[in-house]
């Protein structure tokens, strides 16, 4: 845990979140300002910082967030009419939060490529 790190305090519980799906290694919580009706931001328990420090050790760990996300997808209602998982890294990217976050976004049509 990072004690800065306002996503490892979701995980602990010190600060409120919606949280929709727990698993061994990863939390699933909705995005505080949606970008979509179905936001949902996917994350590992243990600080990473983003997917530049992955590790050979994280396999299981990236196999519960994409198990989740299929899984959250059928749960929101949005499998049929499509979705998509993102995760950014670095200032180019966008990332404001640095703590490995993947973002589950659906329920509208979405450009490609992103902006
Ligand atoms: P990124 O720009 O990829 O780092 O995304 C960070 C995301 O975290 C943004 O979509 C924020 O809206 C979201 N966010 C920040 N703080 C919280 C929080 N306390 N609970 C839920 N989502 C949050």
């Amino acid at each position: 845990m990072s004690a800065e790190c306002i996503f490892c305090k979701i995980v602990a519980h010190e600060i409120p979140a919606d949280i929709v799906h727990a698993s061994d290694h990863v939390v699933a919580f909705r995005d505080l300002e949606p970008k979509a009706p179905v936001h949902i931001l996917i994350i590992p328990k243990e600080h990473i910082s983003s997917m530049a420090d992955l590790k050979e050790k994280n396999a299981h760990m990236l196999a519960e967030v994409f198990t989740a996300a299929s899984h959250l997808a059928k749960a929101e209602g949005i499998e049929d009419t499509g979705w998509r998982v993102v995760s950014n890294v670095g200032a180019d990217a966008g990332q404001g939060v640095f703590h490995l976050h993947f973002h589950l976004l659906g329920g509208r049509p979405m450009g490609w490529p992103p902006g």
